[in-house]
C-alpha cells in the first residue's frame, strides 16, 4: 500500500519528470529537506509525488515518514519574527512590525488548510519582548478568528503611556537597592491585567485582542517566563525536543521579583528579551531578541563559567546593532548567524562591524551569516517573502534561501552546516 504522504529527507531533493525503465529522466524540482510531498503512484524505486512546484518522481530513498524541524526566518523588515514547525506543532517567535507575517500565513504557508475551513492552531507564541517590531505583527494574527493559539509566553515588561509614568521612561516606577535601580512592574498573566487605560496605546490595543481570542476561546493562557524556565519538552520524532529560557534574569528584593534597569527605556526592554535555547536532537538554535551590551554582560556575570549559549545557529540579537559584545559572540559561536532587519529604515543595520563579528567569532572555516533583508524571492518579477529557510533531521542542518529565479530545479542556494570542527 502506498503512504499518502511523505517528507523530502536529502536537501534539495530531485524532482524528475519521467521514469523509464527504473531510470529518471529531466530534472525538473528541486526541493528542501523536510517539505511534504503527495505520493500517488510507485515504480521500482521511485515515487509519483505532487509538491508544491511542478510533480514528477522521487527516489524513496530520498524520502521518510520524518519531517524534522523547520525554522523559518522571515522577512519582516525592521524586526524579527520566525516560524517553527516540529512534529505537529506550531511556534511563533516574535512576527515583526506589521503585515508580513499574517500575510505569510495566510497567503502562503496554510492557505491550503484555510481555504478548506480548518481553522489553524499555533500551539507557542514567544514574545521576546514588547516593542512593537516584535510583537505589533501578532496583533493581525491574533485578530484573525481562523487561528486558534495555545500559550502565548512573554518576558513580563509592558509600556505605559507617557503621562502616567513620572520618571518619563515608559516603564513605570522604580526603586532603588544597594545602590541598584530596579522596576518595579512585573506582568505575569496578561489575561488578568486590568491597567488597559495606562498602556501605550500599541500595548493596549494587543491586550484587548489577547483577551478578545481568550474569550472566544481561540486562546489557551498567557505566562512570564525568565531564566532557569523550561517552556517545552518534548519527544518528537523520537528526538529531545526542547525550549530552554536563558533570559530574562529577576532579582529578588524584598521577596519579590524585580528587573534591573538599566538607565534608558529602550535599553531595558531590549535587555530584559526572553532568550530562547532551541534544542532538537543533537543540534541548538538560539533566539536572543534585542540583547544589547549591558544585557550581554549582566547574562555572562549571571551564568558565570557556565556557558549555556553556544549554538548551532544563532539569529543576531537586535537585528545587527553595534550595541553588541565580542565576549558574549564568542560564547554563542555558532555555524551559522541569521539577522533580520529591514532596508527602509534609520539604524543601517545590520551594522558592518555586526556583520564582521558574526563572521569572526563564528565556528567552522567558512561561517555562514544570513540577512533576510538580502533573501529576497521573486516570481515573474513579482517579489515574494524573504526567508532564510533551515531544515534539521537532528543531526544535520540545512539552510537554504530561495535564488532570484524562476526556474525551480536551480531554485535553491543551500549549505550543509558541520556537524563538529
Ligand atoms: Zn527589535
Amino acid at each position: 500500500m502506498l503512504p499518502p504522504f511523505l517528507y523530502a529527507t536529502a536537501n534539495e531533493a530531485p524532482v524528475y519528470e519521467s521514469i523509464l525503465n527504473n531510470r529518471a529522466s529531466k530534472l525538473i524540482n528541486k526541493i528542501q529537506s523536510g517539505t511534504y510531498v503527495t505520493i500517488t503512484a510507485e515504480e521500482g524505486d521511485f515515487y509519483k509525488v505532487i509538491t508544491a512546484g511542478p510533480n514528477g518522481w522521487m527516489r524513496k530513498t530520498d524520502l521518510a515518514d520524518t519531517m524534522g524541524i523547520k525554522i523559518f526566518y522571515l522577512d519582516v523588515g525592521q524586526g524579527d519574527g520566525v516560524l517553527i514547525e516540529v512534529g505537529n506543532l506550531r511556534i511563533l517567535v516574535d512576527s515583526g512590525p506589521s503585515v508580513n507575517m499574517h500575510n505569510y500565513l495566510t497567503k502562503w504557508q496554510y492557505t491550503y488548510l484555510l481555504n478548506k475551513g480548518q481553522q489553524v492552531h499555533i500551539d507557542y507564541v514567544f514574545v521576546s519582548h514588547f516593542d512593537a517590531d516584535h510583537y505589533k505583527g501578532l496583533i493581525a494574527v491574533l485578530n484573525d478568528k481562523r487561528f486558534t493559539f495555545g500559550t502565548v509566553y512573554h518576558a513580563g515588561i509592558l509600556k505605559f503611556a507617557e503621562k502616567n509614568n513620572p520618571y518619563n521612561t515608559g516603564l513605570g516606577d522604580t526603586i532603588q537597592h544597594d545602590g541598584v535601580e530596579y522596576l518595579t512592574k512585573i506582568f505575569d498573566n496578561l489575561l488578568r491585567t486590568n491597567e488597559a487605560a495606562a498602556f501605550n496605546r500599541d500595548i493596549a490595543n494587543f491586550m484587548d485582542v489577547v483577551k478578545k481570542a481568550a474569550v472566544e476561546n481561540r486562546l489557551g493562557k498567557t505566562k512570564r517566563l525568565a531564566a532557569g524556565d523550561t517552556a517545552i519538552s518534548k519527544t518528537i520524532e523520537n528526538k529531545k525536543f526542547t525550549i530552554d529560557i536563558l533570559g530574562p534574569f529577576t532579582e529578588k528584593i524584598g521577596g519579590r521579583h524585580r528587573f534591573i534597569y538599566w538607565h534608558d527605556e529602550g535599553k531595558t526592554i531590549n535587555g530584559h528579551s526572553l532568550v530562547l535555547k532551541i534544542t532538537f536532537g543533537a543540534r541548538t538554535f538560539l533566539f536572543g531578541g534585542d540583547l544589547n551590551t549591558a544585557s550581554e554582560l549582566y547574562l555572562l556575570q549571571q551564568y558565570g563559567n557556565a556557558n549555556p549559549f553556544m549554538v548551532d545557529v544563532a539569529k543576531s540579537c537586535h537585528h545587527g546593532s553595534s550595541d553588541f559584545t565580542e565576549v558574549f559572540m564568542q560564547q554563542v559561536n555558532p555555524f551559522a548567524t541569521v539577522i533580520s532587519s529591514g532596508d527602509n529604515e534609520s539604524f543601517s543595520h545590520p551594522r558592518a562591524d555586526a556583520i564582521g563579528c558574526a563572521g569572526k567569532y563564528a565556528r567552522g572555516n567558512r561561517p555562514l551569516v544570513y540577512s533576510t533583508e538580502l533573501a529576497r524571492s521573486v516570481s515573474k518579477s513579482k517579489i515574494l517573502f524573504g526567508m532564510i529557510n533551515l531544515r534539521c533531521n537532528g543531526n544535520d542542518i540545512y539552510m537554504n534561501q530561495m535564488k532570484e529565479t524562476n526556474r525551480p530545479a536551480d531554485m535553491w542556494d543551500a549549505y550543509t552546516l558541520p556537524r563538529t570542527v
